[in-house]
């Protein structure tokens, strides 16, 4: 934390943990005022993201503790900065991965904020005033409005909190594959966790078929019904796994923990694209063969830009897709951590932070 901080004066309670043990405990931290750029949140909703599971127990070797987790933030406008035109007081808002860029690059100006080197993001990041950031496991967020986005009315603030995080890190790579616009592919999921919930249902509601690949065999049967997935794949039976050869266009790695992606490769046709969200903290193994004798590619994506999560907010909207939450009181939230890192969710934990749920 910066010395130099006479504007954090908004006293804020919130939860973190302090140490690789991941123990989430209570945490009464300072905030900045609210600054010209800025609106002020009071956060009702946070999406637990693996991503917070991976900083809390420090799995990157970046962690700087203690670290108030949470970037699936959904709130209402509490106050506005006098440079802000596009929200106002009482506005249902939601906030994201990203806290500020470098406005500058050719990424910023793209609307690519998400690939600018400068990137700082919601929690666990360096803010312009050299503080660090802290995220919505806490009651009340202030953020720079280029980074806040308006949630549709008819989307409920719990279940719409993980699209922020969840729902445009595979709508980005869904949208660069062309998905959008070009129904009738087949779409291949691998992991069916918080991200891969929300891919099923965006892919599903594009109008692509879409094969599930999981470890868990006990998913098929909500994969298919509740979600609308066509096909399941066992990805630990090699019969199953054999008679996917070759069928499908394009496929997102979801997948939180290492694995190989060989299996996974042959499952696409020729020319397919195998595109990795999935951030486990030892490297992915990739083997030449299925990759070159497939004429494959592989690429990554990290999260979304604002004007592409603003999109995906409103496609969300259109199409009533929302995720299927677990919601917890705050209290409840190292149960959860645990919960989760033992895959036992359906399909994301949701805090309800502001205290207005029946729970
Ligand atoms: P999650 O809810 O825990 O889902 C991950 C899924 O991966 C699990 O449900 C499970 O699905 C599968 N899985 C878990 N362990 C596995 C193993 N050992 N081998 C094979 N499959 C396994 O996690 P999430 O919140 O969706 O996040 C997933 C990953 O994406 C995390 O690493 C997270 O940090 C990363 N992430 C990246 C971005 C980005 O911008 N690229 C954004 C958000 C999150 P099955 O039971 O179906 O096998
Ligand atoms: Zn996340």
């Amino acid at each position: 934390m910066a010395l130099d901080t006479p504007n954090h004066t908004q006293t804020v309670e919130g939860w973190a943990a302090y140490d690789s043990s991941g123990k989430i405990a209570p945490y009464i931290f300072k905030r900045r005022e609210n600054g010209v750029n800025d609106v002020t949140i009071q956060v009702m909703y946070c999406g637990i993201c693996h991503t917070d599971l991976h900083h809390v127990k420090d799995d990157w070797g970046i962690t700087m503790y203690p670290v108030v987790p949470g970037h699936e933030i959904t709130g209402v406008i509490t106050k506005v900065g006098s440079n802000v035109r596009n929200f106002k007081l009482g506005d249902r808002v939601g906030v994201g991965c990203l806290a500020a860029s470098c406005l500058e690059c050719e990424f910023c100006k793209n609307s690519q904020e998400n690939y600018c080197d400068q990137i700082q993001f919601t929690y666990n990041g360096i803010f312009w005033d050299g503080t660090i950031t802290y995220g919505g496991y806490s009651e009340m967020l202030v953020a720079d409005h280029r980074y806040v986005v308006h949630l549709p009315d008819n989307l409920p603030m719990d279940a719409a909190a993980p699209l922020l995080c969840a729902g445009i890190t595979v709508f980005s790579p869904m949208k660069d594959c062309q998905l959008l616009e070009s129904p009738g592919k087949k779409v291949g999921i691998v992991g069916l966790g918080g991200l891969g919930h929300v891919a099923v249902k965006m892919a599903k509601a594009f109008g692509h078929q879409v094969t599930v690949i999981s470890t868990s065999p006990s998913k098929e049967n909500e994969a298919k019904q509740r979600l609308g997935a066509d096909y399941f794949l066992v990805s630990t039976d090699a019969k199953q796994m054999q008679r996917g050869k070759r069928t499908l266009d394009v496929i997102l790695d979801t997948v939180s923990a290492k694995h190989s992606l060989g299996p996974i490769l042959e499952l696409l046709k020729v020319n397919g694209t195998l595109v990795v969200v999935g951030a486990p903290d030892r490297p992915i193994e990739l083997p030449s063969f299925p990759l070159i004798f497939g004429k494959r590619a592989v690429k990554g994506s990290m999260t979304g830009g604002m004007k592409e999560t603003q999109e995906m907010m409103d496609v969300c909207g259109k199409h009533n897709i929302t995720c299927d939450v677990e919601l917890i009181k705050p209290d409840k939230i190292n149960q959860a951590l645990d919960r989760l890192a033992r895959n036992d969710v359906r399909y994301r934990f949701v805090i309800d932070i502001a205290g207005t749920s029946k729970l």
